[in-house]
């Protein structure tokens, strides 16, 4: 069989499965990543960076269509490390590579995935970062915790000990919500609380960081409150585990926006489903003041959200203002102060 062709199949069958209508960008220049952007995190200027491959072979989950910015075909090593040399010799400016603190690396999907993210690219851009980005003090790699082959991070966290500063791991992992039905049966995450803290385990026991993405009012069948109520779980849950394993995790936490070409486009049109509030965003992130985890809102939707689909509405500036600010200071007051205006 063909590179990648039973993956191809698989995605396919199991975008039909999950109702999904959207397209790939198989016309995208194989030589340049697929998006990026700045932000500021904990760690200073930070780069998020999609790398262009080969789409999720997950596929599945309710409201994702980050998939259809994917490739529904295999992309080979050699042109993963032409989008590479892209963002160490084109994209970065001198400056930029002198000051970043962190860099998380995505495909929209699984980096640790070798069916669709090359393992030699992978060192490649570890050996590139060391190179140029010497302040670099925390490499970020999203997956799903399937693909995570433990020899192969401890040779990677070995790699990135050797640049100037050396710098730590950090596994990104998607959890999205913390009720299991929720979770499994209506977002089809598929994955278990048993399979999350073996990997925390594991992620403790190596000495990295985690980070572990979740989501405000992922399903239709989340109401605004009991969606706050989910996260606040969430975040008392990932603070036990951090303190079990005595380890650092981030949440990443994402609104959620109606992701076009998804059941919850359908169920936004029938008028069954609405992002949820920034206001009900800042107070789910309160929640977290005084435990043993950190939180980051994300608020870019990627421009994949259908027209009214985002969670930014007019009059927002405020709260978007102090959530970014949140985001660099881990300010609980002044975010408090902020909805209470
Ligand atoms: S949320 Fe992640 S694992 Fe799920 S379909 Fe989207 S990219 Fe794949």
């Amino acid at each position: 069989m063909k590179n990648g062709q039973a993956v191809t199949e698989a995605i396919a069958t199991r975008t039909q499965k999950a109702q999904k209508t959207y397209g790939f960008q198989d016309n995208h220049n194989h030589q340049l990543p697929a998006d990026h952007w700045f932000q500021h995190s904990l760690e200073g200027p930070t780069l998020f960076i999609v790398f262009y491959s080969q789409a999720c072979r997950w596929a599945e989950c309710l409201g994702c269509n980050l998939p259809s910015l994917m490739s529904q075909y295999h992309v080979g090593f050699a042109e993963i490390m032409q989008q590479i040399d892209y963002v160490f010799d084109c994209l970065l400016i001198p400056q930029q590579k002198e000051d970043l603190g962190k860099i998380i690396i995505s495909n929209n999907g699984s980096i640790l995935d070798e069916e669709t993210f090359s393992t030699t690219a992978l060192m490649y851009f570890l050996a590139k970062m060391n190179i140029h980005c010497p302040n670099v003090r925390v490499l970020t790699m999203e997956s799903r915790a399937e693909y995570v082959d433990w020899a192969e991070l401890e040779v990677l966290a070995r790699a990135l000990k050797e640049g100037r500063t050396p710098t730590q791991l950090e596994l990104a992992i998607g959890f999205e919500a913390f009720d299991d039905t929720i979770r499994n049966d209506h977002f089809c995450k598929g994955l278990e609380l048993q399979t999350f803290e073996k990997m925390a385990e594991n992620v403790a026991r190596h000495g990295f960081l985690l980070k572990v993405y979740f989501m405000v009012k992922p399903v239709p069948e989340l109401s605004e409150e009991d969606a706050v109520r989910d996260v606040a779980n969430g975040i008392a849950y990932l603070s036990r585990i951090a303190v079990r394993y005595d380890l650092a995790i981030n949440m990443h936490l994402n609104p959620t926006y109606v992701a076009r070409s998804t059941k919850l486009e359908e169920a936004f049109h029938a008028g069954l489903y609405a992002p949820p509030l920034l206001q009900s965003v800042a107070r789910a992130v309160l929640a977290a003041e005084g435990k043993k985890i950190s939180v980051f809102v994300g608020l870019n939707d990627e421009g994949l959200a259908v027209p009214g689909g985002s969670f930014i509405r007019q009059g927002d500036e405020d709260l978007i203002n102090a959530l970014e600010a949140f985001n660099r200071t881990q300010d609980f007051r002044s975010l408090a102060v902020a909805i209470s205006r």
